[in-house]
């Protein structure tokens, strides 16, 4: 025996409601993602400057002096990117000392761009990110987060590093 009742699909209304629905919860989640994102990406970066910060703070004590030029320097990254493209190990610098970085970290926000490293008068070091005023609006944070200094070698060290 066949079932008398016919087959009856969703209306224009319910179809309408569904679409509503859906629309509405990806209005919500869409924005907390990508907020998430940007706040992920910033807090990657300040673990970056902190590993730069380390190797340079190992790299002065070794030699004296940090590495990085007196003006916004990157070519600390760019000799470590020429030579493991070459298929050598890098040399020389913050990349090449025994106790200086394994590779050359970037932003994860723009990771075309290397951090700066700059040394400043006096004998000290500001490491910073290129995209920092991004990261400060993106979390509401002061730009400062993403500027390392680090005193001159051998004097007070007060700051942490
Ligand atoms: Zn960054």
């Amino acid at each position: 025996m066949q079932c008398s009742k016919p087959l009856r699909g969703f209306t224009l209304v319910e179809l309408l409601a569904v679409v509503l629905v859906l629309s509405v919860l990806a209005a919500i989640a869409v924005p907390l993602y990508v907020n998430t994102r940007k706040t992920s990406a910033a807090r990657a970066c300040q673990a970056n400057l902190a590993s730069i910060a380390s190797a340079e703070t190992a790299y002065a004590t070794r030699f004296g002096a940090y590495c990085g030029g007196t003006t916004a320097d990157t070519s600390w990254a760019a000799a470590y990117t020429a030579a493991t493209a070459a298929g050598n190990a890098p040399t020389g610098g913050l990349i090449g000392a025994p106790e200086g970085l394994a590779s050359a970290p970037a932003c994860p926000l723009d990771a075309t761009s290397a951090y700066t490293v700059q040394a400043v008068s006096g004998g000290a070091c500001t490491i910073s990110c290129p995209s920092r005023a991004s990261h400060a609006t993106d979390t509401g944070a002061a730009v400062t987060k993403w500027i390392v200094q680090l005193a001159a070698p051998g004097a007070d060290r007060s700051n942490g590093y």
